[in-house]
């Protein structure tokens, strides 16, 4: 066995088993960019900005805004470059032999997160991130309900240019599409053949032994004890509805799961009480994220129940949640090629290190 402080193993991921996850947390093998900080922009207003206060008419007219007065502090407009237009075309897809291709319908939306240019996550008050969190379940179900060829309402946030963000000003995206993207189909999937064995959601499992189990691995020859598992110890931060967690097989060194304790599977059944223990617990976590990243740019996205009629059924075995990805290292070949993702921090590590940071 390895010494202490070096893992090398391969994780499979509980709930997508073909997502697996190389850890190895060798020192010669992490990636320098991990301590470097990133560049932000931290203005509160920029003139030329189409997304700051004043400058409305740089952007197509406002689907909603919060609150619903001229001082809004949340605004949604149209995006200007969809990755999906609203064609209003019949949706068909077009079979070529093995090649099946689908038209590109579908909803692009921008969600101004904060009129406060530069803000961060982590900056902005709960009430606010409560607003926002509000903002996002209502508009999905707008779409939802706006159109029955809509399957799957995505939405995500790029932060930093490392993220993909391309304009600087805080902001989130919707993405309405007709198909339900395969990750998500996977954790659907995947997640109804675990309840159909073992009569329980596999996330709730999850959580279950996040708070409550200690394990302990034996040698099946000798009998001695060859690891112990502390599971309680991947919890990052625990609200009065919500848990941060942080998965056995994380993808990438800081990803950090939000997930509801209680069981639900669609993020629209969220009630404001839920939401304003959602807004805590994700300010709480990107606050430790940033202060162990000093900076953090990263990915995050809902994933909840697909309104797709193949997946009726599924309301007991799927359960939504937030995953949050800081991006502080690059894919490399070897990730592409396989499909293995390398982690060279041990989750149980980063766990340990954003449980502790100091963030009041
Ligand atoms: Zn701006
Ligand atoms: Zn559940
Ligand atoms: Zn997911």
């Amino acid at each position: 066995m390895a010494d202490n402080d070096t893992v090398r193993e391969i994780r499979i991921n509980p709930i997508v088993p073909a997502e697996s996850v190389l850890i190895a947390t060798a020192r010669g093998m992490r990636p320098k960019k991990e301590e470097d900080r990133a560049p932000r922009d931290t203005r509160e207003h920029v003139e030329t900005c189409p997304f700051c206060r004043g400058n409305e008419d740089k952007t197509p007219p406002a689907i909603a805004t919060y609150p619903e007065v001229d001082d809004w502090s949340i605004r949604i407009v149209e995006n200007l470059y969809p990755v999906l237009g609203d064609d209003r075309q019949q949706n068909s897809v077009l079979s070529f032999g093995l090649q099946q291709t689908m038209d590109g319908y579908g909803r692009h939306e921008v969600i101004i997160d904060n009129d406060k240019h530069g803000i961060a996550v982590h900056d902005m008050s709960e009430d606010h991130l409560a607003l926002l969190l509000g903002a996002y379940r209502t508009r999905m179900e707008e779409l939802y309900n706006s159109d029955d060829r809509l399957r799957y309402v995505l939405v995500f946030k790029n932060f930093g240019p490392a993220a993909g963000a391309s304009i600087p000003h805080t902001h989130s995206q919707i993405i309405a599409m007709p198909v339900t993207p395969q990750n998500v189909l996977d954790e659907v999937v995947n997640s109804k053949q675990f309840y159909d064995k073992q009569h329980h959601c596999i996330f709730c499992s999850l959580i279950d032994e996040a708070l409550t189990f200690e394990a302990t691995i034996y040698d099946k020859n000798s009998g001695e004890v060859r690891r112990k598992i502390n599971v309680g110890q991947f919890v990052v931060e625990r609200g009065e509805r919500f848990i941060a967690i942080k998965p056995f097989a994380s993808r990438y060194e800081w990803e950090v799961h939000i997930l509801p304790v209680q069981h639900q599977a669609d993020f629209l059944g969220a009630t404001e009480e839920d939401l304003e223990d959602f807004a805590r617990v994700l300010k709480r976590t990107m606050q430790r994220l940033d202060a162990v990243l000093g900076g953090a740019q990263y990915n995050f996205f809902l994933h909840s129940l697909p309104h797709d009629p193949d997946h009726v059924g599924c309301e007991a075995s799927y359960h939504w949640h937030l995953e949050i990805c800081p991006r502080t290292s690059i894919p490399t070949g070897f990730e592409l090629g396989s499909g293995l993702f390398v982690n060279t921090v041990s989750p149980e590590e980063a766990a340990a290190e954003l449980r502790n940071v100091s963030i009041d």
